[in-house]
């Protein structure tokens, strides 16, 4: 996969160039490349900004510096991943389908964010993702960027060592997953369920459903379908 990031915070992206990225693009899983929006000014103050049209506190993002670097950097088949707080929320399933594109091209806005057009325009040459990672307000789009490419990459086949632990993880199925443990049994008086102890394979797998149930149920209620909340023998967990 090929990921291009713009933004005129390019160090901003500096993490991707640490063990995520290293560890993949060693692989031959991802190429990542960083751009500083500025280099598509042409004024001498590199002016990204004007004021919002109809009035209004803050600045918005201007459509030609942006036009000129997607016309550069998007392809055919690339993917545009616009972050704002007013996209559709990005989710584990949204990232299982980006996982899929050969080509995600982000592009971050700042300020009041950037001029809608410039969505409106890609949208009719590529694919256009405007994704949330949450309901709160970030300044930038770039923590957002490394949010997804995070969550995209580590999903991308050979990424992970271990592909097994990928469909066990919270969101996986729809639940949250179970509480973890390790060695030793006992630590300042908590103590490793006994189950897990066992040695018994489908009681240990019984245990973690039943927890990952409970957890869901009494954290994120959103999550927990009625039909998903019956435990092992028919156990109500609400
Ligand atoms: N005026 C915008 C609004 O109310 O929807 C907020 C703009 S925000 C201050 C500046 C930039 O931060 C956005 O263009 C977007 O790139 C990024 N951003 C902020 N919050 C985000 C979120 N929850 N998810 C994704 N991107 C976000």
């Amino acid at each position: 996969m090929r990921v291009d990031v713009v933004s005129i915070f390019p160090d901003y992206l500096a993490p991707l160039d640490l063990s995520l990225a290293g560890r993949a693009r060693a692989a031959g899983l991802l190429e990542v490349r960083v751009h500083d929006l500025r280099d598509w000014t042409h004024d001498r103050h590199r002016t990204v900004d004007d004021t919002p049209a109809g009035g209004g506190a803050g600045m918005v993002m201007k459509p030609e510096p942006w036009g000129e670097a997607l016309d550069e950097v998007l392809g055919e088949r690339s993917t545009l991943v616009v972050p704002t707080p007013a996209g559709r929320p990005f989710d584990q399933a949204t990232a299982r389908e980006l996982a899929t594109r050969e080509h995600l091209v982000f592009a971050c806005g700042r300020y009041e964010g950037i001029d809608q057009r410039v969505v409106d325009h890609y949208a009719s040459r590529v694919e256009v993702r405007e994704v949330s990672i949450g309901d709160y307000v970030l300044n930038g789009g770039e923590v957002a960027a490394l949010v997804v490419v995070e969550a995209v990459a580590r999903l991308l086949p050979g990424f992970m060592g271990n592909a097994e632990s990928l469909a066990e993880e919270s969101h996986e199925d729809g639940l949250l997953e179970y509480p973890v443990y390790t060695k030793p049994a006992s630590w300042r008086g908590h103590d490793v369920p006994p189950v897990l102890q066992s040695g018994d394979h489908g009681a240990i797998a019984a245990w973690r459903h039943d927890a990952a149930l409970r957890r869901t149920a009494e954290r994120r209620p959103d999550l927990a379908h009625p039909a998903r909340l019956v435990g092992h023998g028919g156990v109500e967990l609400v």
